[in-house]
Protein backbone atom coordinates (compact mmCIF):
# COMPACT_ATOMS: atom_id res chain seq x y z
CA UNK A 1 0.00 0.00 0.00
CA UNK A 2 1.38 3.26 -0.83
CA UNK A 3 0.19 4.63 2.75
CA UNK A 4 0.45 3.07 5.91
CA UNK A 5 -2.21 0.81 7.21
CA UNK A 6 -3.07 2.83 10.38
CA UNK A 7 -3.90 6.02 8.28
CA UNK A 8 -6.25 4.23 6.44
CA UNK A 9 -7.99 2.75 9.92
CA UNK A 10 -8.07 5.70 10.74
CA UNK A 11 -9.63 7.31 8.01
CA UNK A 12 -12.10 4.41 8.05
CA UNK A 13 -13.27 5.08 11.84
CA UNK A 14 -14.63 8.41 10.69
CA UNK A 15 -17.18 6.63 8.05
CA UNK A 16 -18.90 4.19 10.56
CA UNK A 17 -20.76 6.92 12.37
CA UNK A 18 -22.21 8.02 8.32
CA UNK A 19 -23.33 4.42 8.26
CA UNK A 20 -25.35 4.17 11.09
CA UNK A 21 -27.38 6.75 10.05
CA UNK A 22 -27.64 6.88 6.80
CA UNK A 23 -28.05 3.00 5.42
CA UNK A 24 -27.45 2.45 1.80
CA UNK A 25 -30.84 1.76 -0.11
CA UNK A 26 -31.00 -2.10 -0.93
CA UNK A 27 -32.12 -1.44 -4.81
CA UNK A 28 -28.90 0.01 -4.76
CA UNK A 29 -26.82 -2.70 -4.30
CA UNK A 30 -24.99 -4.40 -7.10
CA UNK A 31 -26.51 -7.64 -6.61
CA UNK A 32 -30.00 -5.79 -7.96
CA UNK A 33 -28.66 -5.54 -11.56
CA UNK A 34 -31.44 -7.05 -13.19
CA UNK A 35 -33.98 -4.44 -12.14
CA UNK A 36 -34.44 -1.10 -12.12
CA UNK A 37 -32.56 1.32 -11.52
CA UNK A 38 -29.85 -0.60 -12.26
CA UNK A 39 -30.48 -2.59 -14.97
CA UNK A 40 -28.99 -0.58 -18.05
CA UNK A 41 -30.92 0.16 -21.05
CA UNK A 42 -28.56 -0.90 -23.21
CA UNK A 43 -25.32 -3.14 -23.15
CA UNK A 44 -22.40 -1.30 -24.23
CA UNK A 45 -19.72 -2.40 -22.76
CA UNK A 46 -18.93 1.30 -21.37
CA UNK A 47 -15.24 2.01 -19.61
CA UNK A 48 -15.93 4.05 -16.29
CA UNK A 49 -14.56 6.42 -17.88
CA UNK A 50 -17.22 6.59 -20.80
CA UNK A 51 -19.95 6.87 -17.43
CA UNK A 52 -18.18 9.18 -15.58
CA UNK A 53 -16.46 10.97 -18.07
CA UNK A 54 -13.93 14.46 -16.91
CA UNK A 55 -15.51 16.49 -20.33
CA UNK A 56 -18.12 18.31 -18.74
CA UNK A 57 -20.56 17.58 -22.04
CA UNK A 58 -19.22 14.00 -22.54
CA UNK A 59 -18.01 15.07 -26.32
CA UNK A 60 -14.81 13.15 -25.42
CA UNK A 61 -17.20 9.55 -25.26
CA UNK A 62 -19.09 10.86 -28.26
CA UNK A 63 -15.47 11.21 -29.97
CA UNK A 64 -14.33 8.02 -29.02
CA UNK A 65 -17.62 5.62 -29.27
CA UNK A 66 -19.44 7.21 -32.26
CA UNK A 67 -16.51 8.98 -34.47
CA UNK A 68 -13.82 6.05 -33.58
CA UNK A 69 -11.57 9.11 -33.28
CA UNK A 70 -8.08 7.76 -31.94
CA UNK A 71 -5.72 9.93 -30.17
CA UNK A 72 -2.46 9.73 -28.41
CA UNK A 73 -3.01 10.03 -24.64
CA UNK A 74 -1.47 12.95 -23.54
CA UNK A 75 1.70 13.53 -21.27
CA UNK A 76 -0.44 13.84 -17.65
CA UNK A 77 -2.39 10.54 -18.76
CA UNK A 78 0.68 8.63 -19.43
CA UNK A 79 2.52 9.62 -16.47
CA UNK A 80 -0.86 8.88 -14.61
CA UNK A 81 -1.45 5.37 -16.27
CA UNK A 82 1.96 4.49 -15.37
CA UNK A 83 2.04 5.42 -11.72
CA UNK A 84 -0.86 2.63 -11.68
CA UNK A 85 1.44 0.37 -13.50
CA UNK A 86 4.40 1.16 -10.65
CA UNK A 87 2.37 0.80 -7.89
CA UNK A 88 0.93 -2.68 -9.11
CA UNK A 89 4.58 -3.82 -10.52
CA UNK A 90 6.32 -3.19 -7.30
CA UNK A 91 3.58 -4.61 -5.04
CA UNK A 92 3.96 -7.87 -7.00
CA UNK A 93 7.69 -8.14 -7.05
CA UNK A 94 7.52 -7.14 -3.28
CA UNK A 95 4.72 -10.12 -2.74
CA UNK A 96 7.17 -12.45 -4.32
CA UNK A 97 10.24 -11.68 -1.73
CA UNK A 98 7.81 -11.17 1.01
CA UNK A 99 6.25 -15.07 0.69
CA UNK A 100 9.50 -16.42 1.21
CA UNK A 101 11.30 -14.29 3.59
CA UNK A 102 10.51 -14.15 7.28
CA UNK A 103 13.11 -11.18 7.84
CA UNK A 104 11.60 -8.52 5.77
CA UNK A 105 13.98 -5.17 6.42
CA UNK A 106 17.04 -7.79 4.65
CA UNK A 107 15.31 -7.44 1.40
CA UNK A 108 15.56 -3.75 0.76
CA UNK A 109 18.46 -3.70 -1.65
CA UNK A 110 17.33 -6.88 -3.69
CA UNK A 111 14.04 -5.56 -4.06
CA UNK A 112 15.64 -2.20 -5.12
CA UNK A 113 17.43 -3.85 -7.94
CA UNK A 114 14.73 -5.76 -9.11
CA UNK A 115 12.38 -2.84 -9.10
CA UNK A 116 14.83 -0.84 -11.10
CA UNK A 117 15.37 -3.68 -13.71
CA UNK A 118 11.53 -3.59 -14.07
CA UNK A 119 11.49 0.35 -14.32
CA UNK A 120 14.19 -0.23 -17.42
CA UNK A 121 11.34 -2.08 -19.36
CA UNK A 122 8.48 0.48 -19.33
CA UNK A 123 7.78 3.42 -21.56
CA UNK A 124 8.50 6.33 -19.08
CA UNK A 125 8.48 9.66 -20.52
CA UNK A 126 11.67 11.65 -20.77
CA UNK A 127 12.55 13.57 -18.07
CA UNK A 128 10.53 11.42 -15.54
CA UNK A 129 12.59 8.20 -15.08
CA UNK A 130 14.28 9.54 -11.89
CA UNK A 131 10.72 10.06 -10.47
CA UNK A 132 9.91 6.72 -11.23
CA UNK A 133 12.79 5.47 -9.42
CA UNK A 134 11.86 7.52 -6.07
CA UNK A 135 8.46 6.49 -5.91
CA UNK A 136 9.04 2.91 -6.44
CA UNK A 137 12.07 3.10 -3.50
CA UNK A 138 9.43 4.75 -1.36
CA UNK A 139 6.84 2.21 -2.10
CA UNK A 140 9.26 -0.38 -1.43
CA UNK A 141 10.07 0.96 1.95
CA UNK A 142 6.82 1.66 3.07
CA UNK A 143 6.16 -2.09 2.18
CA UNK A 144 8.89 -3.30 4.06
CA UNK A 145 8.12 -1.04 6.94
CA UNK A 146 4.50 -2.61 7.27
CA UNK A 147 5.52 -6.08 6.89
CA UNK A 148 8.54 -5.56 9.34
CA UNK A 149 6.33 -4.65 11.86
CA UNK A 150 4.07 -7.13 11.57
CA UNK A 151 6.84 -9.58 11.95
CA UNK A 152 8.28 -8.38 14.87
CA UNK A 153 4.71 -7.07 16.24
CA UNK A 154 2.52 -10.79 15.59
CA UNK A 155 -0.43 -8.98 13.84
CA UNK A 156 -2.07 -9.61 10.88
CA UNK A 157 0.26 -9.63 7.20
CA UNK A 158 -1.88 -6.32 5.85
CA UNK A 159 0.33 -6.36 3.25
CA UNK A 160 -0.91 -9.60 2.11
CA UNK A 161 -4.72 -8.60 2.07
CA UNK A 162 -3.76 -6.07 -0.32
CA UNK A 163 -4.83 -7.08 -4.01
CA UNK A 164 -3.90 -4.29 -6.75
CA UNK A 165 -5.45 -4.43 -10.05
CA UNK A 166 -8.55 -6.97 -9.81
CA UNK A 167 -10.41 -7.19 -12.88
CA UNK A 168 -13.69 -7.78 -12.42
CA UNK A 169 -16.70 -8.03 -14.80
CA UNK A 170 -18.71 -4.79 -15.18
CA UNK A 171 -21.56 -5.88 -18.02
CA UNK A 172 -24.10 -6.65 -15.44
CA UNK A 173 -24.21 -2.98 -15.02
CA UNK A 174 -24.15 -2.67 -18.68
CA UNK A 175 -20.17 -1.57 -18.39
CA UNK A 176 -17.36 -3.26 -20.11
CA UNK A 177 -16.44 -7.08 -19.29
CA UNK A 178 -13.06 -6.79 -18.03
CA UNK A 179 -13.10 -3.61 -15.40
CA UNK A 180 -10.22 -2.85 -13.84
CA UNK A 181 -10.27 -1.81 -10.26
CA UNK A 182 -6.87 -0.41 -8.57
CA UNK A 183 -7.01 -2.65 -5.34
CA UNK A 184 -9.57 -4.02 -3.00
CA UNK A 185 -8.45 -4.59 0.56
CA UNK A 186 -10.11 -7.50 2.65
CA UNK A 187 -12.89 -6.94 4.39
CA UNK A 188 -14.31 -5.11 1.32
CA UNK A 189 -12.44 -2.01 0.78
CA UNK A 190 -12.26 -0.54 -2.57
CA UNK A 191 -9.50 1.31 -3.53
CA UNK A 192 -8.95 3.98 -6.32
CA UNK A 193 -5.86 5.73 -7.52
CA UNK A 194 -5.53 9.27 -8.87
CA UNK A 195 -2.79 11.55 -10.29
CA UNK A 196 -4.58 15.18 -9.73
CA UNK A 197 -6.44 17.05 -7.90
CA UNK A 198 -9.67 16.08 -5.91
CA UNK A 199 -13.17 16.10 -8.05
CA UNK A 200 -16.41 15.34 -7.14
CA UNK A 201 -16.24 12.53 -9.82
CA UNK A 202 -13.84 10.47 -8.50
CA UNK A 203 -16.44 9.98 -5.71
CA UNK A 204 -18.48 8.61 -8.09
CA UNK A 205 -16.54 6.22 -10.00
CA UNK A 206 -15.46 5.16 -6.60
CA UNK A 207 -19.30 3.89 -6.43
CA UNK A 208 -19.23 2.27 -9.55
CA UNK A 209 -16.81 0.58 -9.08
CA UNK A 210 -18.34 -0.78 -5.75
CA UNK A 211 -21.55 -1.63 -7.01
CA UNK A 212 -19.32 -3.50 -9.85
CA UNK A 213 -17.83 -5.26 -7.42
CA UNK A 214 -21.27 -6.22 -5.13
CA UNK A 215 -22.79 -6.94 -8.28
CA UNK A 216 -20.00 -10.19 -9.40
CA UNK A 217 -19.31 -11.25 -5.60
CA UNK A 218 -23.13 -10.59 -4.13
CA UNK A 219 -21.35 -8.95 -0.72
CA UNK A 220 -21.85 -5.22 0.74
CA UNK A 221 -18.99 -2.89 -0.34
CA UNK A 222 -20.23 0.27 1.86
CA UNK A 223 -16.61 2.07 1.76
CA UNK A 224 -13.96 2.96 -0.66
CA UNK A 225 -10.64 5.11 -0.33
CA UNK A 226 -9.15 7.73 -3.09
CA UNK A 227 -5.56 7.46 -2.61
CA UNK A 228 -4.49 10.87 -4.65
CA UNK A 229 -0.70 11.02 -5.64
CA UNK A 230 0.56 14.47 -6.76
CA UNK A 231 3.94 16.27 -7.03
CA UNK A 232 4.65 13.94 -10.23
CA UNK A 233 8.51 15.40 -10.61
CA UNK A 234 9.07 16.59 -7.27
CA UNK A 235 9.01 15.18 -3.83
CA UNK A 236 5.88 12.59 -3.66
CA UNK A 237 2.60 14.51 -2.34
CA UNK A 238 -0.13 11.26 -1.38
CA UNK A 239 -3.16 11.71 0.53
CA UNK A 240 -5.58 9.83 0.99
CA UNK A 241 -9.86 10.41 1.23
CA UNK A 242 -12.59 7.62 2.53
CA UNK A 243 -15.42 7.71 1.12
CA UNK A 244 -19.02 6.48 2.03
CA UNK A 245 -21.11 4.92 -0.83
CA UNK A 246 -24.10 6.23 -0.01
CA UNK A 247 -27.20 5.88 -1.80
CA UNK A 248 -26.44 9.21 -3.13
CA UNK A 249 -23.48 8.30 -4.49
CA UNK A 250 -24.57 5.24 -5.94
CA UNK A 251 -27.79 6.94 -7.48
CA UNK A 252 -25.12 9.62 -9.16
CA UNK A 253 -23.28 6.58 -10.82
CA UNK A 254 -26.84 5.11 -12.44
CA UNK A 255 -27.70 8.79 -13.97
CA UNK A 256 -24.38 9.13 -15.41
CA UNK A 257 -24.36 5.95 -16.60
CA UNK A 258 -27.54 6.41 -18.50
CA UNK A 259 -27.09 9.48 -19.45
CA UNK A 260 -24.14 8.10 -21.68
CA UNK A 261 -26.37 5.38 -23.06
CA UNK A 262 -29.18 7.89 -23.49
CA UNK A 263 -26.35 10.02 -25.52
CA UNK A 264 -24.93 7.21 -27.73
CA UNK A 265 -28.00 5.96 -28.85
CA UNK A 266 -29.12 9.48 -29.92
CA UNK A 267 -28.00 11.05 -33.20
CA UNK A 268 -26.92 14.23 -30.55
CA UNK A 269 -23.60 15.66 -30.53
CA UNK A 270 -22.11 16.69 -27.72
CA UNK A 271 -20.65 20.62 -28.10
CA UNK A 272 -17.32 21.10 -27.29
CA UNK A 273 -17.38 22.13 -23.56
CA UNK A 274 -16.44 26.40 -22.01
CA UNK A 275 -13.65 24.61 -19.85
CA UNK A 276 -12.27 21.95 -20.71
CA UNK A 277 -9.21 20.15 -18.38
CA UNK A 278 -5.77 20.50 -19.39
CA UNK A 279 -4.93 17.04 -19.61
CA UNK A 280 -7.60 16.20 -22.17
CA UNK A 281 -6.25 14.81 -25.63
CA UNK A 282 -8.93 16.33 -27.81
CA UNK A 283 -8.35 19.65 -27.46
CA UNK A 284 -6.97 20.01 -30.83
CA UNK A 285 -9.94 18.33 -32.99
CA UNK A 286 -12.73 20.09 -30.47
CA UNK A 287 -10.47 23.53 -31.37
CA UNK A 288 -10.35 24.09 -27.72
CA UNK A 289 -6.63 25.50 -26.38
S1 LIG B 1 -11.42 19.23 -25.56
FE1 LIG B 1 -13.02 19.82 -24.12
S2 LIG B 1 -14.93 19.44 -25.21
FE2 LIG B 1 -13.34 18.35 -26.30
S3 LIG B 1 -13.42 16.31 -25.41
FE3 LIG B 1 -11.88 17.45 -24.30
S4 LIG B 1 -12.95 18.27 -22.53
FE4 LIG B 1 -14.49 17.65 -24.00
Amino acid sequence: MPVPNYMVAKALRKLHARRSYDGIDEDLRGWNWDRPPLKPRAYLGLSMYDVVSYCPTKRDVWLRRVKRVHVEPSLPMKVGSLVHEVIHGVSMIARKYLVLNNKPWKLYGVMVEEVSKYLTGLDIPEGFEEWFKDFSEYLITQIISEASWNTVGGSLNSWLPWISEVRVDGSYLGLSKNLRIDAVMEGGLVIDFKVGKPNDIHKVMLAGYAMVLESNVELPIDYGMIIYINNVGGIPRISLEPIYLSSDLRKDFIDYRDDTIDMLLSDYEPKPAGQCPESCPFKSICGVR
